[in-house]
């Protein structure tokens, strides 16, 4: 019925099929890929970079971007829930020898200022040099401010740093953002991004591709960069079906994210109204989303009837248990995306209330 794992799970839409059908293919490993060329020049240019390197995941083109940027033995700067830290199997570490220093995230997704100018070594022998700060906004589904992002940034300037952002979900970030800077979502996405000297974005996820990420920094960034995703085994040759979907995906897709943060708001809002009614849902507690993603937590015991429940019909999220100060919870994550629209919403709404009400 629907599918919250992530926004991952989205299936090119019939007019994306039509584009990747359409598209004109070459060799882009020979670098004359035409639609690949033009969805490079097509994202550098809104997001205000240089230059942009197109590769199948964005667990390569963060490798990509940090292989880039530091030699064997250099320090780069992380949160301890960094996709780039805990979810990419520590291959900053053993394919770049990048050393990381993961810091302890502040409640609002951010890491403290503070803490990343005193991770900051200094030039000793004894420690490994830092070279590289990594930002993840969306982190969690949270919103990192523009004027943090600036913050950061302005730092690596003054301690003569890179900075990257693991902008995996950026286009959520800008769509979050933009009304509050009264700017469109294209124009916040290029704010967020300046004073960056690397970006990378995925296109598989909120954006609907079926494969693919983006590299975007300075045009000699983009010229190493390309060597080292050949390295990785990277280059691939007729990208144009996939980035026919990439150039739809940028074209028609940006906006439209904010129907997923507001259905997420609904399905929170839907939440949190029946488990203030229903006393079997007492454990449920709703964390309200900054964008596309819903986290609730509820009691294991609770857990192990209502998960059961949802896969037998047909609704899919993940689940994972963590230590709370209260006790062991399982927080279930709900992520919206392109295939989720409102009826997916009450539909399951009204299951949950079925199930609290048997
Ligand atoms: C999904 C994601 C990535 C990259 O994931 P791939 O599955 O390798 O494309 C990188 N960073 C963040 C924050 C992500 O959510």
């Amino acid at each position: 019925m629907a599918d919250f794992r992530s926004d991952t799970v989205t299936q090119p839409s019939a007019a994306m099929r039509q584009a990747m059908h359409d598209a004109a293919l070459g060799d882009d490993v020979f670098n004359d890929d035409p639609t690949t060329l033009e969805l490079q020049r097509y994202a550098a240019e809104l997001l205000g970079f240089e230059a942009a390197l197109f590769a199948p995941s964005g667990t390569q083109t963060n490798l990509i971007a940090m292989m880039s940027h530091c030699q064997r033995g250099d320090e780069a700067i992380v949160g301890q829930q960094w996709h780039t830290y805990k979810w990419e199997g520590g291959g900053m570490a053993v394919l770049g020898s990048i050393v990381p220093q993961p810091l302890e995230l502040q409640s609002d997704g951010t890491l403290a200022l503070s803490d990343i100018a005193s991770a900051i070594k200094p030039d000793d022998p004894h420690f490994a040099r830092t070279r590289l700060i990594v930002i993840e906004n969306t982190i969690g589904g949270k919103v990192l401010p523009l004027s943090y992002m600036r913050d950061v940034a302005h730092l690596a300037k003054e301690k003569g740093l890179k900075c990257h952002i693991d902008g995996a979900r950026l286009m959520n970030a800008a769509v979050a953002l933009a009304p509050d800077h009264q700017l469109s979502p294209r124009q916040m996405a290029r704010e967020l991004c300046q004073g960056y000297d690397s970006l990378s974005l995925c296109l598989s996820k909120g954006l609907g591709c079926p494969v693919g990420s983006l590299l975007l920094g300075s045009a000699e960034f983009i010229a190493r960069a390309t060597r080292i995703r050949k390295m990785l085994g990277g280059g691939m040759r007729q990208t144009g079906v996939l980035t026919a979907a990439g150039l739809y995906a940028l074209k028609h897709n940006i906006e439209r994210l904010a129907e997923d943060h507001a259905n997420a708001r609904a399905l929170a809002d839907g939440l949190t109204q029946l488990a203030s009614q229903l006393p079997a849902l007492q454990s449920l507690t709703v964390i309200a989303p900054q964008t596309n993603i819903v986290f609730t937590d509820i009691s294991p015991a609770l857990a192990e009837r209502l998960l059961p429940y949802l896969a037998q019909h047909g609704v899919k999220v993940t689940a994972s248990r963590y230590q709370a100060t209260q006790g062991t919870l399982m927080r279930l994550r709900w992520v919206c995306h392109l295939d989720i629209n409102r009826v997916d919403i009450n539909n399951t709404l009204l299951l949950i209330q079925k199930f609290a009400g048997s």
